[in-house]
């Protein structure tokens, strides 16, 4: 039955809609690049969505020439006409957001639920940052020992590489590329092989509403094109949304041209459920760490740490929500949660599972691959693993699917101590009714992000995002995310004649 599916092709409307261009530079829409043919797979059924001949490190090399040729005329641009152009895009990604919402779901098994969410958030972005494109200007400095006049300006980079993950590649392609644009940036943008087809409408959404030529070039591909991208020395900054493993070959090769490479990356985020917390709120929210994204997501909640005198309450109430999720078909409107990305993935996740069994875990639900009709994709129920020694492998390991494993504590030093115990700080959730307890527990998280009785709702292009240790450096989002795509200039003139 599944190799039968498998070989049938993709069997769904959107399939006459998926995005044509692989490769966009300068003006010209390339329908083939001249590098690996990609066979593009779709999680929910296993089946070859489209074959195209993806972007080559040659297409790399043009896309850079485009770029730098488009540096100086967007540089100069006013910020006022850089916003006009930004409010354009986001006009055109909500106009557009209906077509947009089944190429997330082929892409990567994304449920078709949170496509309008998707489009709305990527618009937001661009309205949010083409604000602040009108708004650049410097500051003036003291000046010590005789008459000067000191300023500080902020200037582009030049061109930006972006390296974004299969996961929510929109939502990390927008969260760059709107702050990177507005401080007047050109842009090479990858699209991943795994999930490309978001990403090259947007980059067609880009080209319709007017930008110049050259601002913002396509290059859909694997590691090879990534590579080229980190190694070019055309390209001024390389923004990475991905895993450690891949941040640390970056860094490497980066090294030989000294470039600049902000790192977003993964993470194990713990969430801490002390007993005078809203158990419903927060079983309700600790939940969506498996939900979200399929389990996929990078600031998902999956380390529950619960105190102990709510802990097996907490547990059932988690374990009896669970099974009101629906799981299955991600074109359906009413699944909510759709399949991990791919056989691999699953396999990995799957063998994590089993070694938390074998470890001493205690499975509370999930654990095998669905069947029947499911049998064809790659799914995998939420998957709740209790009693979870802290320093065994699943308690540490991003896992990167549905599973969550929860572990009890004793006293609030006990839950700080736990949850900053692990190589990542990207999120931290505390959920507590007491207010000096959370502010006293949030300043102690080491993580970038820190949610009070909340699950993903800080999310907005307002907040500066990131993480600390293994989960990067380097801020998207807010203020901070503008100025990662701004260089620092010191003007001092002498005003002694
Ligand atoms: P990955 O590191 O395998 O791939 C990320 C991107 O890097 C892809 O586009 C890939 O083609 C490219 N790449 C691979 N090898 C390369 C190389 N040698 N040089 C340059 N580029 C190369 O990660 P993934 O599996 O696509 O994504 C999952 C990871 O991303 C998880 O760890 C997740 O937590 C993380 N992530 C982080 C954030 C964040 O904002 N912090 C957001 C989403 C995902």
């Amino acid at each position: 039955m599944s190799w039968r599916v498998r070989h049938m092709g993709f069997q769904h409307p959107v399939a006459e809609q998926l995005p044509l261009y692989p490769v966009i530079i300068g003006d010209a829409l390339e329908d083939q690049g001249c590098g690996e043919m990609l066979a593009h797979v779709y999680p929910g059924t296993g089946q070859v969505t489209r074959r195209f001949r993806m972007a080559s490190p040659a297409d790399v090399d043009r896309a850079v020439v485009a770029a730098r040729a488009a540096q100086a005329a967007w540089r100069a641009l006013p910020g006022d006409k850089r916003r006009d152009l930004m409010f354009r895009l986001a006009a055109l990604i909500e106009e557009q957001a209906s077509a947009m919402t089944p190429l997330l779901t082929a892409e990567n098994g994304s449920i078709i639920l949170a496509g309008p969410h998707m489009s709305a958030d990527a618009a937001q972005k661009f309205r949010y940052f083409g604000g602040w494109a009108d708004k650049i200007g410097g500051r003036t400095v003291a000046t010590w020992g005789g008459p000067a006049h000191d300023y500080v300006s902020y200037e582009p980079y030049g061109t930006i590489g972006v390296i974004v993950p299969w996961n929510g590649p929109l939502f990390a392609a927008t969260m760059v590329l709107a702050p990177a644009l507005a401080a007047g940036n050109c842009i090479v943008l990858k699209a991943p092989d795994l999930a490309p087809y978001s990403v090259m409408r947007l980059v067609e959404l880009i080209r319709q509403a007017g930008f110049p030529p050259g601002v913002v070039n396509l290059v859909t591909g694997g590691a090879d094109v990534g590579a080229a991208m980190v190694s070019h020395p055309g390209i001024d900054k390389i923004e990475f949304i991905g895993s450690g493993a891949t941040a640390r070959k970056i860094l490497a090769s980066a090294a030989e041209t000294l470039k600049p490479v902000g790192l977003e990356l993964g993470g194990k985020s713990a969430v801490l459920v002390f007993a005078d917390a809203d158990l419903q709120g927060a079983a309700k929210r600790g939940l969506s760490g498996a939900v979200s994204a399929n389990g996929q997501g990078c600031v998902n909640g999956t380390r529950l740490l619960v105190e102990r005198s709510i802990y097996e309450p907490y547990v059932q109430m988690l374990s009896a929500m669970a099974g009101h999720i629906k799981v299955g078909d991600p074109f359906a409107p009413d699944t909510i949660m759709g399949p991990v990305i791919s056989e691999a993935a699953l396999a990995r996740i799957s063998g994590l599972v089993d070694r938390g069994v074998a470890g001493g875990g205690r499975l509370v639900t999930g654990g095998a691959r669905l069947g029947g009709e499911h049998e064809a994709g790659t799914f995998l129920p939420i998957t709740i693993l209790a009693d979870i020694a802290p320093e065994s492998e699943i308690a540490r390991t991003e896992i990167f699917g549905p599973v969550l494993v929860v572990t009890p504590f004793d006293t609030e030093e006990e839950a700080v101590a736990l949850a900053n115990d692990s190589d990542y700080g990207l999120g931290a959730y505390i959920h507590t009714s007491n207010l000096a307890r959370a502010h006293r527990v949030a300043g102690q998280m080491q993580a970038g992000q820190v949610q009070v009785n909340g699950s993903g709702e800080a999310m907005t292009p307002c907040v500066p995002f990131g993480g600390m240790k293994q989960s990067g450096h380097g801020r998207l989002g807010g203020m901070e995310g503008l100025r990662e795509f701004q260089q620092v200039k010191n003007i001092w003139m002498n005003l002694q004649g």
